[in-house]
Parts: structure tokens; C-alpha cells; sequence
């Protein structure tokens, strides 16, 4: 027998990090929120630390401040960026500093598991919040509101769908967007290391062979690597023992942090450029990965998908008291007040990944030169270090 529908304000489908975010700024709202996620799985015994390793920026951080998780993030495995170190393919190298951009730091590194476990506790405390361990398998919206039907065999009804579902989002599906999606043919390579060498509160990218190579600096000499490798060496890096995976990473790095040592097994994730044609449609409102796709080379994705997510917040917090939070003008408004930020985004990190993917002597030449122009233009340095932070 069907059973009553449960009613609430809005029902954010996905917990990752975005969609746990969008909860918690709906509920801390006073909005009746429904949360379909699993809770957070912890790290795996005997693992010091999660593999997943976000650079955030000052504009996350921010969010996160107003939600109040960021101050129960553990100081001591927090870690702030205040250099950044870019080498070219052809001895080009580009020097980021917090103190000559003027901000209080470039980024800060962040484990995935502490905010979502910072976050988990702060949703337990909302009243307002419903927490459902199950998938969305059923949506449909009608004039007075949307159905979402669970896998658990609950129906939910509401006035806002947020679709939090990630890359391969069944809300999108379900509200009909188109998704143009070019695979970049490559793997984001993941893992932890013990450095020999302190690698202080830098960031090191490099830039090689078509591939990107990035060594996020964590607590206690630890960094982080993502690695973006074409799709058949990600597999032989993937397949290597942690041994091996070390000594393929400091020779690709030219050992700048000494010798390393594998604390956490490697992971892949493969890449993609993914764009949707809208991110609203009647009574839904996409953020997050289910929104917008882009290569991690600027470490920006989680960043934009917290954007959304702040944005979202504001349009419903500033919403006149007539309007329900489905209301078409609200999400027309969102999503106006989103399209500039994803679209510059797109656009810088799929142009950087295409400039350095273009083989030959004379490509290499060019974007070489144009790292040492940049490197010289105290100003543009500066304008590409305020547009990263958001
Ligand atoms: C290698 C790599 C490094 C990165 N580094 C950075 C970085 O340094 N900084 C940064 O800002 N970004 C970074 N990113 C990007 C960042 O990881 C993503 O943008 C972010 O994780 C997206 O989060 P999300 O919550 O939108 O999606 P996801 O994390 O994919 O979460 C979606 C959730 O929805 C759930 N779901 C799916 N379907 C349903 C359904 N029907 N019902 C209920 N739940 C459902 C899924 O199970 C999942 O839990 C990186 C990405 C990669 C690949």
C-alpha cells in the first residue's frame, strides 16, 4: 500500500560534499530539508589519511565559515597554500605568492573525510533536516509540486528538487538537460606521500609530456599527488606497488621533495569537460558536478560546486515571503547568477589543458614564452591569483 508523502521545503538528491553543504545551508535556514546520502564511511583502518584531497579556496572557506564546519575542522590537518610553484615543459616557471597577491594565503589543502565528517555533525543538529539513506528512483512535478519516490519505498513531496547527484546525475537526466561531455583520455591519479624534504606551505605543478603533475603540501612533511595521466600510463601508474609509484613520481618531479614513501594506496578517477545546457528546470535546481565538469588542473571543481551552492542559499534566503522556493523567477535567478563563474572556468582550465596537450617543439616554445610573460607581469599574476580565489 502507498504510504502518506512526506513534505518538505526542498529534497537535495546526493551526498557529496556539495549536496551535504546544500543541505545544511537550507536546513540552517529554517527550511524543512530532506538530505537522500549515506553518511560518512570514515578512513579505512589503519589509514592516516583520506586519498581525497580538496584545494579550496578562500571562497569555500567562507561558506564553510557561515555553515560554522569550518571552525570544527581539525586545525592540524588543515593546511594553508602560500606558494605555488608552476614549472613549464621547457624550464618556464611560474611563482604564485599569497604575500605578493595580498591575501591571507592561495588555498588551503583539506582532507574530503573531515569535511564531510564536520559536516555529518553539523547536520545531525537540525531540527529542521531529514536524513533518508536512500537513492531517488522516481521523479516526476506537476503545478503544486515535485514527487521524488525512494529506493526505500518512502515518497517525498516538495516544492524544490536539488540535484546534488554528481557527473552522472539521474536528476539531470530526469529534467531533460542536454550534456555535451568530451572525455579527456586521461586519469586523475591520486595517493599520499611521506616527503624527505618539507615542502613548506608550497604547491609544485608540473606540466610534462602532456600530463600534470601536482604535489599538494599536507601536515607533518606529508603531500598529496594528483597526477593526470593519460588514461593507458594512469593504468600502468595504478597497477604499480607503492614503491614503484614513489620512484615514478620523484622522478617525474625531478625529486624536489627528496625521496617519497606511499602512505595511502593510489586511486583513478577519469576526467572529462562536461557542460549542461541548463541548470534549472521546473520545481529542480542542479549544483555541484551534476551541474558543470572540468579537468582538476586548478584544483577549482569542488570550489564551483560550493559557489553554487552559496548562491542558491542566497536567492532562497533573499526570496520575498510570497514566492515558494520552486518559484520559476528564483531559479532563473540562480542560475543568471551562476553561468559567468562556470563558464570562465571551463573555458581557462579546458584552454590550459589543450595548450599544453598541443605536441612539437614550436607549441612547447609558445606556451613556455607565455609562462615566462606571465611570470613577468606582477599585475596579471595577481589577476590570476584573485580569479582562482573566487
Ligand atoms: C583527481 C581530482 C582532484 C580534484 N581536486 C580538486 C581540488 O583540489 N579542489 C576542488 O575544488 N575540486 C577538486 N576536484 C573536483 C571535485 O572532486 C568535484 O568537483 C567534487 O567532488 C564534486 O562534488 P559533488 O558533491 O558535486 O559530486 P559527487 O562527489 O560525485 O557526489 C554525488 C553523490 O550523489 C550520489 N548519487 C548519485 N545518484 C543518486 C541518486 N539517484 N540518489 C541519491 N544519491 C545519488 C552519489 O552516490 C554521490 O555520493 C578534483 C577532482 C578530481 C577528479
Amino acid at each position: 500500500m502507498a504510504s502518506h508523502p512526506l513534505n518538505f521545503h526542498a529534497v537535495v538528491v546526493g551526498g557529496g560534499l556539495v549536496g551535504k553543504t546544500a543541505a545544511l545551508a537550507l536546513a540552517q535556514s529554517g527550511l524543512r530539508t530532506a538530505l537522500l546520502a549515506p553518511p560518512a564511511a570514515g578512513l579505512p583502518a589503519g589509514a592516516q589519511f583520506d586519498s581525497r584531497i580538496y584545494a579550496l579556496s578562500s571562497s569555500s572557506q567562507t561558506l564553510l565559515e557561515r555553515l560554522r564546519v569550518w571552525q570544527a575542522l581539525d586545525r592540524s590537518r588543515l593546511g594553508p597554500v602560500f606558494d605555488m610553484r608552476v614549472f613549464g615543459d621547457a624550464h618556464a616557471e611560474l611563482h604564485f605568492s599569497a604575500f605578493q597577491a595580498s591575501v591571507p594565503q592561495l588555498a588551503w589543502i583539506v582532507e574530503s573525510m573531515m569535511i564531510e565528517q564536520s559536516l555529518d555533525a553539523a547536520l545531525h543538529f537540525q531540527p529542521s533536516l531529514s536524513w533518508f539513506e536512500s537513492r531517488a528512483q522516481g521523479l516526476t512535478i506537476d503545478d503544486d509540486a515535485a514527487h521524488v519516490a525512494l529506493a526505500s519505498g518512502e515518497m517525498l513531496q516538495t516544492d524544490l528538487v536539488v540535484g546534488a547527484d554528481g557527473a552522472h546525475s539521474w536528476v539531470r537526466a530526469k529534467m531533460g538537460a542536454k550534456v555535451d561531455r568530451r572525455d579527456y583520455r586521461q586519469t586523475g591519479v591520486v595517493a599520499n606521500f611521506k616527503a624527505e624534504k618539507a615542502p613548506g606551505e608550497a604547491a609544485y605543478q608540473w606540466f610534462r609530456d602532456s600530463e600534470i603533475i601536482a604535489l599538494l603540501p599536507m601536515p607533518n612533511d606529508h603531500v598529496s599527488l594528483v597526477w593526470s595521466a593519460r588514461t593507458e600510463h594512469a593504468d600502468k601508474l595504478l597497477a604499480l606497488d607503492p614503491a614503484q609509484l614513489a620512484s615514478e613520481v620523484e622522478h617525474a618531479t625531478q625529486n624536489m621533495l627528496g625521496a617519497l614513501d606511499c602512505v595511502t594506496p593510489a586511486q583513478g578517477f577519469p576526467l572529462a569537460l562536461q557542460t549542461v545546457d541548463k541548470l534549472i528546470a521546473p520545481r529542480v535546481a542542479l549544483v555541484g558536478d551534476a551541474a558543470h565538469l572540468i579537468h582538476p588542473l586548478a584544483g577549482q571543481g569542488m570550489n564551483l560546486g560550493l559557489r553554487d551552492v552559496a548562491a542558491l542559499a542566497d536567492v532562497i534566503t533573499n526570496k520575498e515571503s510570497f514566492r515558494n522556493l520552486g518559484n520559476p523567477i528564483l531559479l532563473r535567478c540562480y542560475e543568471r547568477a551562476r553561468r559567468e563563474d562556470i563558464q570562465k572556468l571551463m573555458v581557462a582550465t579546458d584552454g590550459l589543458q589543450r595548450l599544453f596537450s598541443v605536441p612539437g617543439t614550436l607549441a612547447r616554445a609558445v606556451r613556455n614564452t607565455g609562462m615566462a610573460l606571465v611570470s613577468a607581469q606582477p599585475l596579471v599574476k595577481r589577476w590570476l591569483v584573485s580569479a582562482a580565489l573566487g
